[in-house]
């Protein structure tokens, strides 16, 4: 069942949480909504699970129109940020008690059951009260009890923002595995692109009210369409540079230290002022200079995740950001050479917006 909005928006008094936002969540597809808090995320959210009325614009699932239709009518399973179980009764309770309701075959319900618990590591807790359970293991409860279920519809609000390290790590691999059997559509709001980037088929980048980009993972992290989507996603984002330009022929010239001549960018078109982007991990570094390197002065070198380095690279007045794998035998002290490479340099115009079809080659 997909889920299309159509100039979907709400009005907070002089707050626009959305602003029409056009959309569509494809059928059987795990589509993460990213975002800085605040953006709007939950809000969107609400509004398709009926638990808030739209301002304007509309909601189809699949054919049917349910913009008017009360919760109850829309048949979506909901897991919030908090943990929402029945206390006092059993973890085997809180799974069953939803598929009771539904009538379904006791055969079918008590598969669902035990398979929800085994994927979400419940064994041991099935017959606990839910209230002898700390948060972390109340919010796998609210999983197996939304997804026994196995609505058309499954939409989760930052469910790990509250729960313990070990427990993420345990719900992050049970949600992987459970959105992947299901095939049911997901929607799964974050502010975390980690957790953006495991999950999502599809990652749609939220900022201000507006969907900005919607893109599978890597699609979304190398080719970002603004310089919002550089610089929040990658840790850290993009580099930037801001430029004047001037028009030689049918190109611009740009005088930069990151390139060791000057340069020619063509297919900028009228814009004269353009912003030069550079994620980190594409900057090639090197002990002893290379055909294309520049010098630069090593002013901050720190051990980051996964063994890498994080080098900031003074050159010209620029400070450069540079993330490299600890076995490229830097042992330096004060400088060292670098390489942008060309095609990983990214063009935006004033407004942000990534230039597409843009060369750039030496002079
Ligand atoms: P996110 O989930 O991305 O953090 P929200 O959807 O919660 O963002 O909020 C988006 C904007 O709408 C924020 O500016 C927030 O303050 C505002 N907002 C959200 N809910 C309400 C509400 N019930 N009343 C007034 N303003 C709200
Ligand atoms: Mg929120």
């Amino acid at each position: 069942m997909e889920i299309r909005l159509e100039n979907l928006r709400k009005e907070f008094k002089e707050v626009v949480a959305v602003r029409d936002v056009t959309i569509t969540f494809p059928d059987s597809q795990v589509t993460c909504l990213l975002g800085p808090s605040g953006c709007g995320k939950t809000t969107l959210l609400r509004m398709i699970a009926g638990l808030e009325t739209q301002t304007s614009g509309e909601i189809y699932f699949g054919k049917e129109r349910v913009s008017d239709l009360p919760p109850s009518k829309r048949n979506i399973g909901m897991v919030f940020q908090y943990p929402v179980v029945y206390r006092g009764t059993t973890v085997y309770s809180n799974i069953e008690l939803p598929l009771l309701e539904e009538k379904l075959a006791p055969a079918e319900r008590k598969k669902r059951i035990a398979q929800v618990i085994e994927v979400l590591g419940l064994q041991k807790y099935a017959h606990w009260d839910t209230s002898l359970l700390d948060i972390g293991t109340r919010q796998k409860v609210a999983v197996a009890r939304t997804v026994a279920r196995q609505p058309e519809i499954i939409m989760f609000d930052e469910p790990l923002t509250n729960v313990d390290v070990d427990t993420r790590v345990q719900l992050k691999q049970a949600l992987k595995e459970l959105t992947a059997q299901l095939k049911k559509t997901i929607v799964y709001v974050t502010h975390d692109q980690t957790d953006a980037m495991t999950l999502a088929d599809q990652i749609a980048l939220m900022q201000n009210g507006v969907i900005v980009q919607r893109d599978a993972p890597r699609e979304l992290y190398n080719y970002p369409n603004n310089v919002f989507g550089g610089w929040f996603l990658g840790n850290p984002g993009m580099n930037f540079f801001e430029y004047d330009v001037e028009p030689v022929g049918n190109a611009v010239r740009l005088i930069s230290p990151l390139f060791p001549t000057a340069m020619r960018v063509i297919g900028v078109g009228d814009n004269r002022r353009i912003t030069v982007g550079i994620r980190p991990e594409r900057i090639r570094v090197s002990p002893v200079e290379l055909p294309n390197f520049v010098w630069g002065e090593l002013s901050h070198k720190a051990i980051v995740v996964g063994g890498q380095y994080l080098l900031s690279i003074s050159v010209g007045e620029l400070l450069l950001k540079a993330k490299v794998r600890r076995e490229v035998g830097l042992d330096i002290s004060d400088g060292l050479w670098f390489e942008c490479p060309l095609d990983w340099i990214m063009i935006f115009d004033a407004e942000g917006r990534r230039l597409e079809d843009v060369t750039i080659e030496p002079e």
